[in-house]
């Protein structure tokens, strides 16, 4: 089949099937095939499964297809499952799933118990619950590869003491290894989004056993409560009783340090001084 990721295709196919893209299920077509090629090779392993998120008219799942041993390819909207059967009804390796990717239940999906990747071109406006469903599932996913928003993708993997350094920086980088594996201009989709995007990924780290992911998730989020207060008012207001200036000492910080400063291994002994005394 010819690539559909081109312009030409892409305009072809809608005509075919008399659609067009639909803002309502933030619809912004692919249609540079480098761009696909590059995100199919850093996503998949031919080896294992992808699961796509939204394939739209399959201009990343045909290259997805190519680069890895079956795709799960999640569509909502129903006029595109008919045309993506139709497209991929020759290809062994691509199963469209129809339905909402947030209301599915992971643990019926045929891929439960695979190694998996994760690709997807996401629907902006979802960006953060499908990320966080796909977290906190318990899939074993071994990379995460998805385009986001040119300023989402800054927050994933933004540095200590930089402007987007934030509660999500942290939790997500305590998770998994991030990497800005390359931005993208908004000319490579039809129809053109008012934003630039960028693709990152995620890969799982090795988890700490010590570390009860939901307290530690509650410190990192009060630490950055008020960002412009010092790290310690906002612990004292957020762990009345507890004596904060001795933990912000016992880690090793200064008194008035601010939560944008710290690093992960900081937060870590912070949680020590909080949760294990
Ligand atoms: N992967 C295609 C590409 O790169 O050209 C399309 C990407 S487009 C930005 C997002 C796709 O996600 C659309 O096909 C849209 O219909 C689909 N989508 C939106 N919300 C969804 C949901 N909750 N579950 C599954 N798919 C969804």
């Amino acid at each position: 089949m010819d690539t559909i990721a081109k312009p030409t295709m892409t305009k072809e196919i809608l005509e075919r099937y008399g659609l067009k893209a639909d803002k309502r299920f933030g619809q912004n077509f692919l249609i540079d095939p480098n761009t696909v090629e590059k995100i199919a090779m850093n996503a998949c392993d031919e080896e294992l499964v992808t699961i796509e998120i939204g394939p739209g008219i399959g201009s990343l799942t045909q290259y997805l297809a190519r680069y890895s041993k079956k795709v799960y390819a999640h569509e909502i909207d129903k006029r595109l499952i008919e045309v993506l059967e139709d497209i991929f009804k020759d290809e062994e390796k691509i199963k469209i799933v129809p339905g909402d990717f947030l209301k599915c239940d992971l643990s019926l999906m045929p891929y439960h118990d695979a190694k998996i990747n994760v690709c997807s071109n996401l629907p902006y406006y979802i960006t953060t619950p499908v990320l966080f469903k796909i977290f906190e599932s318990d899939l074993d996913i071994k990379k995460i590869t998805v385009m986001v928003q040119k300023e989402v993708a800054e927050r994933f993997v933004a540095k200590p003491d930089t402007e987007d350094y934030s509660a999500l920086s942290v939790i997500v980088q305590y998770l998994f290894d991030t990497k800005l594996l390359m931005n993208v201009s908004r000319k490579v989709f039809d129809p053109m989004p008012k934003v630039d995007s960028a693709v990152v990924t995620f890969t799982p780290k090795i988890k700490d056993e010590d570390i009860v992911e939901k307290d530690f998730f509650d410190l990192i989020k009060a630490s950055f409560k008020q960002r412009r207060k010092t790290l310690k008012n906002n612990l004292t207001s957020a762990y009345k009783g507890k004596d904060i200036d001795k933990m912000i000492a016992e880690a090793g910080l200064k008194a008035t340090v601010r939560a944008q400063e710290l690093t992960i291994e900081d937060f870590k002994h912070l949680y020590g001084g909080i949760y294990e005394t």
